[in-house]
């Protein structure tokens, strides 16, 4: 029999198919292979190719928008929204609209064009949080904006349009609808409990250990109660904490060697899967709270979202969490 599960921070509600549990082996797509072939703008040597850099982590000398360095932060050559302007919101008749201002900037994380996320150091895993980390208090300064979404996309199934490792940010002039329903659900439970319901999650959820993948000093990484996707996976700091960017070095090194960790295992398990990953936090304005604690969605690329999906805004989960939670918890990775 199938299961239907609710999602508690977002209220949406799954459906698990027990009956034909998918295994790794079951999900038809390509690995993610990295070829080299052509142009790439993200390599050392082509700093000139891409938008001067507004971050940059490891140079020694050379000046700007040269080698030698180990992160850099560039705008996007084709933003989603534009930088300049003022957002003049407005009404056409019954619609609203609001001019398109934004950031948008890409982190390359490596000079490497090999490498990927998951087979950087530790430390290499580390520099690229502190960028994002550094990107978004900068942003913070623009009063323009309400949110900054940090998002990974790699794979070209994922959306990748380059295969050199990197992750977005896009700095909006609104809350976006999923995150305001997170919060505002947190906040209802807490007005009700006096409880984070996060910190109430990972209180079960390590008790009965069932959705547990891996854990460490700071970080926790277990299979939701209620995934939309296979094998989709959540990383969240144990202590509460209601920011990415309000956070003591241990977070984020124990972050760092818990993301990596779970990337290689989701490489290990699922073969070098296409994913997508994006770092909820408190909205701009809103960083201080007992309610909202930040975390990770981590959503390797399996399956594709169809009409059902589209129109109920359920989602059809072949794999049971336990199950996915099993087969990455017992992944042998090397640290
Ligand atoms: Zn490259
Ligand atoms: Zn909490
Ligand atoms: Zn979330």
């Amino acid at each position: 029999m199938p299961e239907l599960r609710k999602d508690m921070i977002t209220g949406r509600w799954v459906i698990i198919s027990t009956d034909r549990a998918k295994r790794p082996t079951d999900f038809v797509r390509e690995s993610v292979e990295i070829r080299g072939t052509g142009f790439c703008p993200f390599c050392t040597g082509n700093e000139t190719k891409t938008p001067p850099e507004v971050l940059v982590y490891g140079r020694n000398g050379g000046g700007p928008n040269s080698p030698g360095w180990k992160v850099r932060v560039v705008p996007n050559k084709f933003p989603a929204l534009g930088i300049e302007g003022d957002l003049d919101r407005q009404g056409e008749g019954l619609y609203d609209k609001m001019n398109g201002v934004g950031a948008h900037e890409v982190i390359v994380e490596t000079p490497d064009h090999n490498s990927t996320l998951a087979t950087l150091t530790d430390r290499g895993v580390e520099d690229v949080l502190w960028a994002y980390r550094d990107r978004m208090l900068d942003l913070k300064n623009d009063r323009r904006f309400r949110y900054i979404l940090i998002f990974k996309n790699h794979g070209e199934a994922a959306g990748a349009s380059l295969e050199h490792t990197h992750s977005q940010l896009i700095a909006l002039p609104i809350v976006p609808k999923r995150v305001r329903e997170e919060v505002d659900n947190a906040k209802r439970y807490y007005m009700e409990k006096e409880r984070c319901i996060f910190c109430d999650m990972i209180r079960q959820e390590v008790e009965t250990g069932v959705r547990v993948i891996s854990e460490n000093e700071h970080f926790l990484a277990i299979a939701p109660y209620a995934p939309r996707f296979p094998f989709e996976t959540w990383l969240i700091p144990k202590q509460h904490a209601s920011a990415f960017e309000n956070n003591q070095t241990p977070v984020y090194t124990s972050f760092a060697k818990l993301l990596r960790d779970t990337l290689q295992r989701l490489d290990v398990v699922l073969d070098r899967p296409a994913y997508n990953y994006v770092i909820h936090t408190s909205p701009i304005g809103e960083e201080i709270n007992e309610h909202y604690h930040w975390h990770v969605e981590m959503m390797p690329k399996l399956t594709k979202v169809a009409g059902f999906e589209w129109g109920t805004g359920f989602y059809i989960c072949p794999t049971p969490p336990e199950e996915s939670a099993r087969f990455l918890r017992e992944a042998q990775v090397h640290a």
